[in-house]
This record gives C-alpha cells, sequence and structure tokens, in this order.
C-alpha cells in the first residue's frame, strides 16, 4: 500500500544534506552560537529577500508578535482585532502584553480574515489588526490597510506560514508597521528547532524590537530597559541560510502542486482552494471542504494517508477563550466551516503519484 506523509522534513534534508551538514560544522567550528555572524548574516538575506531594510532573529514566531506589539506600545487598556481562524499564538501574543483580544469571523472562500467584518469591531480602544496569511494566502491588504490608515491603527503581518507570498506582485510582510515569520521545522522556511523573525522598514521600530528581544541592552551590562531573551541562535540561522536559496523553487513546486491537486479533484464533490487574482499563494496548507469530513479523514488515514485540520476548533470557541462568553452565531464562518476543512498531504517533494493516490482514495471515500 502507498503511504502519503502529511510533510516530509527527511526528504528535504536528504535534498540538501551537505549544505545542511557543512553549515552545522562550521557554526561548531566557529562557536558562534548566539548573535554572531551566522545570525546576521542570515538576518541580512532574509530582509533582504522579503524586501524590508531590517530583519530581528528572536526564539520562534509567537515572541515575534509578542516583541512587535510591545515595541508598538501596545498593552493594557488596548484592543486588538485578530481572526477567529489561526493557530492560537496570534492571539496568546495580545493576551501576553497585556491587551484584549477581538475577534473577527472567516472569509467564507479565503479562510482568511473577512476585512468586510473588521470595522465593525473596531472601537475606541482598538490599537491594532493582526492579519493571518492563512494557509499561505495573502490577506486582502490593500483594503486592510486603508482601514488601518483610517482609524490610525498599526498593522502586524503573522507571516508565519506565507514566507514567499505576494500580494498584487508584492512580497507579503512588506505591507504592515511590522511582519513576524516562525521558522518552526514544518513551515514553509523551516529551521531544525524553534526560531522566528520580525521584519519591518521602521528604523526605530527595529532598533525598539531587537533591544526587547535581547535584554534591553545597549552594551554587554548597560541596559535601557528590561526587555526579555529572544534569540535566534547560531545553528538554526546557518541552517537557515542553508536553506533560503531553495525557498523560490520550494515554492513554486508547493504551487504547481496545488495546481495539480486542484485539476485532479476538480469531478469531486469537494472545494478545492481558491488563489484570488491578488494574490501568490504559497500552500503552507492545501485546505479543501468535504461534508462528512471525520469519516473522509479516517478513511483516508486507513489507506495510510495522512491529513490535518487547520484548525479544528476556532479560536473564539477554545476553552482559553471563553471568557469572551462567544457563541456560535458570533463567527457563522467559521463554526460551518470547522466540521468541513481538511488538510491535504502537501510539500515541496510531493509528486504527482502521491497526488493521484489522494484522489483516487478521496474519490473512494465520498
Ligand atoms: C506557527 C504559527 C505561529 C507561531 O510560530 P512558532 O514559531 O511556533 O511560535 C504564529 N502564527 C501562526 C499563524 C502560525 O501558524
Amino acid at each position: 500500500m502507498t503511504s502519503v506523509p502529511f510533510v516530509d522534513l527527511k526528504a528535504q534534508y536528504q535534498s540538501i544534506k551537505s549544505e545542511i551538514d557543512a553549515a552545522i560544522s562550521s557554526v561548531i567550528a566557529e562557536t558562534a552560537f548566539i548573535k554572531g555572524p551566522f545570525v546576521s548574516s542570515f538576518e541580512k538575506s532574509f530582509a533582504s529577500f522579503i524586501g524590508t531594510s531590517h530583519c530581528i532573529g528572536c526564539g520562534n514566531g509567537t515572541d515575534a508578535l509578542e516583541i512587535a506589539l510591545k515595541a508598538l506600545d501596545i498593552g493594557n487598556g488596548d484592543e486588538v482585532i485578530v481572526p477567529a481562524n489561526s493557530f492560537i499564538a496570534t492571539s496568546e501574543a495580545v493576551t501576553s502584553v497585556g491587551a484584549r483580544v477581538v475577534f473577527v469571523d472567516s472569509n467564507t472562500d479565503t479562510y482568511t480574515i473577512d476585512v468586510s467584518k473588521i470595522e465593525e469591531r473596531i472601537t475606541s480602544k482598538t490599537k491594532a489588526i493582526i492579519p493571518v496569511h492563512l494557509y499561505g494566502l495573502p490577506v486582502e491588504m490593500d483594503e486592510l490597510m486603508a482601514l488601518a490608515k483610517h482609524y490610525n491603527l498599526r498593522v502586524i503581518e503573522d507571516c508565519a506560514q506565507a514566507h514567499a507570498a505576494e500580494y498584487k506582485g508584492k512580497r507579503i510582510g512588506t505591507f504592515g508597521d511590522f511582519a513576524t515569520f516562525s521558522f518552526f521545522p514544518g513551515k514553509n522556511l523551516g529551521a531544525y528547532g524553534d526560531g522566528g523573525a520580525i521584519v519591518t522598514n521602521d528604523e526605530r521600530l527595529a532598533l525598539q524590537a531587537q533591544m526587547i528581544a535581547n535584554h534591553g541592552r545597549v552594551g554587554k551590562y548597560d541596559h535601557d530597559f528590561e526587555g526579555r531573551n529572544s534569540r535566534l541562535d547560531g545553528l538554526q540561522a546557518a541552517i537557515l541560510s542553508a536553506k533560503l536559496p531553495h525557498l523560490e523553487q520550494w515554492t513554486e513546486h508547493r504551487r504547481s502542486n496545488a495546481l495539480y491537486y486542484s485539476e485532479v479533484l476538480k469531478k469531486l464533490d469537494l472545494i478545492t482552494p481558491v488563489a484570488p487574482e491578488y494574490s501568490r499563494h504559497v500552500y503552507h496548507l492545501y485546505v479543501v471542504r468535504v461534508k462528512d469530513r471525520d469519516r473522509v479523514q479516517n478513511y483516508l488515514k486507513d489507506k495510510g494517508i495522512a491529513t490535518g485540520v487547520h484548525y479544528p476548533i476556532p479560536l473564539p470557541f477554545l476553552n482559553a477563550y471563553k471568557y469572551l462568553n462567544h457563541s456560535q452565531a458570533d463567527f457563522p464562518v467559521a463554526a460551518s466551516q470547522q466540521h468541513e476543512i481538511l488538510s491535504l498531504p502537501m510539500f515541496p517533494e510531493l509528486t504527482t503519484e502521491h497526488i493521484d493516490y489522494v484522489a483516487e482514495q478521496l474519490s473512494a471515500a465520498l
């Protein structure tokens, strides 16, 4: 029986093994474990890849969001708008700086934040919006930035799932005051452990974020304020530098895999992802909607096909947010889609044979 993993990090390592091994050896040879040349070199290349003037490496994508919020002086008494459908890190960061999360429902077709429903949630306390380019698909940024400008709100793009995605020909991560990235191993650009980055075009904000991430330091033992310890380490930075030159090609493989999926799934009774004309979707996840999702997912599992659900419970319905007293009726789109969404195997090394097999088994299941 064929088996199809959800992601295959080993296949990727095998394809660039000598480059990764050399990168790791050189960090050890120079004992450049914290900060140092490998980190600065990666920060420089990643900033230039995204198209921002500054990049600050940090511990992970969740820290990146928290540090960005802190650098914007967002905290107690403030409200921050986030999508109902995302990973908890997005909202967790807001609460962790002392601000209040305000959820907005999903767009029916794209699963990202419904930009047309943001305005009704803006109050005099709203300070920022965190659009999440979920599954690798950019949010409608022109409309979102216009709203932010009109209400004088800050924007932090959560790009954890969207490295190399584009909106109207421009890289995501260049629109907001800040953008944050995660290099969790399974992300489109993944480290071999935790890692994250914050990018911005604002020099003052960059310095502030860098200081927050490194104990509020100005000199070795000279601290302007209390920050925290959230640093990208040398090994992860060197691994990321070795992987970055391959990201474009990996992204194209994801895109052609998605195109092929959508072709072979066309005749089945399910809904394939949309990629609006303004977007370059980078398919961190290939999410379809099917009726009777749990049964279909189990059927595929029995046939050796690993799938996921992103996310089984929309954020406002988690126990963690019970205190907000939300009901299903507050987020009708997210509430109805949580039982239908299914993430199929997606990674650059996925083959057309794999995809044919998934399509065949999906067809049998349906
Ligand atoms: C992965 C992820 C994060 C958090 O990144 P970590 O590096 O795991 O802390 C934040 N937001 C979204 C949308 C993510 O998918």
